[in-house]
């Protein structure tokens, strides 16, 4: 496992040798198309809400949206929470939601969105906080799951890859910030 010290303050060779591509941006893009038109499909003549988890998927909710078809995206309304587990206490690992829901959510098919389910707390978390708004139903998408990191068993009903154990960055995913605004996924190796 990474050590989080071992990369502060030391922003030199990252991208170039630093970084092992675990899929490239064109397996990105193909994989969001495929979720895209499934989604499109399996929603059609409803009119979802689709709920993204700051900041980790807000690069995949977009890109999903815009592979979409119009006719579908016309009647699809969107919104992101902002989520701050606590970490402090792991009994209370509940998160906190810091912006409230812009869209309600009452009576409404929503998709939940993330980048990577790992210990399944975040999304299990989650998807209980939108229940509690009295959704018709609620969906969960996810591009990334590791099965093997799983501690709560939380129904994933869109997956774009599952990964073995490893700390992936880029397409939303962070490490201390850094790597987000990457298109691809990569491993960070030292
Ligand atoms: P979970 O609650 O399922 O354990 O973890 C979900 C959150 O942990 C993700 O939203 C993400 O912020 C972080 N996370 C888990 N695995 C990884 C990883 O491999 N890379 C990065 N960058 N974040 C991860
Ligand atoms: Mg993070």
């Amino acid at each position: 496992m990474l050590q989080k010290t071992s990369l502060d303050g030391d922003r030199v060779d990252t991208s170039s040798d630093g970084l092992r591509v675990l899929l490239e941006r064109e397996a990105v893009e193909r994989k969001v198309f495929e979720l895209a038109q499934q989604i499109s499909m399996d929603f059609a003549g409803q009119s979802p809400v689709i709920v993204g988890i700051l900041t980790g998927a807000a690069q995949f909710l977009i890109d999903l949206l815009r592979a979409m078809p119009d006719e579908f995206t016309r009647d699809v309304e969107y919104d992101f929470v902002n989520l701050n587990s606590y970490t402090g206490t792991r009994s209370s690992r509940r998160p906190i939601i810091s912006s409230s829901f812009g869209v309600d959510i009452t009576g409404r098919d929503v998709l939940l969105v993330d980048g990577i389910v790992d210990t399944g707390h975040t999304i299990a978390e989650t998807t209980a906080l939108v229940w509690e708004h009295g959704p018709a139903s609620v969906k969960t998408c996810i591009f990334l799951n590791k099965p093997v990191r799983r501690q709560v068993e939380v129904p994933l009903d869109y997956v774009g890859f599952s990964i073995e154990d490893v700390f992936v960055v880029g397409y939303g995913m962070d490490f201390d910030q850094r790597y987000r605004a990457l298109p691809y996924i990569g491993v960070i190796e030292n």
